[in-house]
């Protein structure tokens, strides 16, 4: 591994590698750095070598390092407890995990609180694997429509998705395909609060495929800033 900031050189050099390869340009697919586990003076030096936008998957790690971070752009990516969306309404600028209407239901009632429109992506689950979390592909147009329908504060900008864990990262591109497919279908869709922009998947292992599948933001953490600590258990 080189430092942050050569590693953000060649993630970024390997991102307009493939977004050319399908048919966009570099500029096309936002990189979102992961720092969970990651200390503030890290964010910082990530952001000082050009990123824009930060991602973590737990509400308290954003909650830590917010205020210590420079100016950027803040992404929940992780599962988010109903509990918990009262701590980052004001602090993220979009949440890309929304899986279900009750969990949608207490983003648009703080958003309304906080006066402002939120920006989502719905999770989809697309492998269908009992370890992950998202809506099944088949729920996931219903959920849309009722969020359209009933959360006035919330505007859903597109579709978020884990792949399953694979030797061969070539052996998930069908379970992008399928993200991209249903994202397609929603372009049909006419709504106000529907403003399709972002496919969020890939990570540091499967990126490169889910660009050639569609992804238009990818979600990077150990190929920025190397392998995490195993997470200890209690
Ligand atoms: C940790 C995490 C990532 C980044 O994973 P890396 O393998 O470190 O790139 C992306 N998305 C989510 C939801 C994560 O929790």
């Amino acid at each position: 591994m080189g430092t942050i900031s050569e590693n953000i050189a060649a993630v970024k050099e390997q991102i307009g590698h493939y977004a050319e390869l399908s048919g966009r340009g570099p500029g096309d697919v936002l990189l979102v750095a992961v720092t969970k586990t990651r200390s503030a003076d890290e964010i910082n030096a990530a952001i000082e070598a050009g990123i824009t936008d930060i991602g973590e998957n737990k509400v308290q790690e954003i909650i830590d390092k917010h205020d210590a971070a420079l100016p950027v752009n803040w992404h929940m990516i992780g599962h988010l407890q109903r509990n918990k969306v009262k701590y980052i309404i004001d602090k993220v600028k979009m949440i890309h995990s929304v899986d279900s209407f009750r969990l949608a239901e207490e983003i648009d009632r703080r958003a309304g609180s906080a006066g402002i429109a939120m920006d989502i992506l719905i999770q989809v689950n697309a492998a269908n694997e009992e370890s992950k979390f998202g809506a099944a592909a088949q729920d996931t147009e219903g959920l849309l429509r009722e969020i359209l329908d009933r959360c006035a504060n919330i505007r859903v900008r597109g579709l978020m998705s884990i792949a399953p864990i694979a030797d061969d990262p070539g052996d998930v591109a069908v379970y992008f395909r399928q993200v991209k497919a249903l994202y397609d279908g929603f372009m049909g869709i006419r709504h106000e609060r529907l403003d399709l922009k972002y496919i969020s998947m890939g990570m540091s292992h499967d990126f490169g495929v889910a660009i050639r599948e569609g992804a238009n933001i990818v979600r990077i953490g150990s190929a920025i800033f190397g392998p995490r600590a195993a997470p200890v258990q209690p």
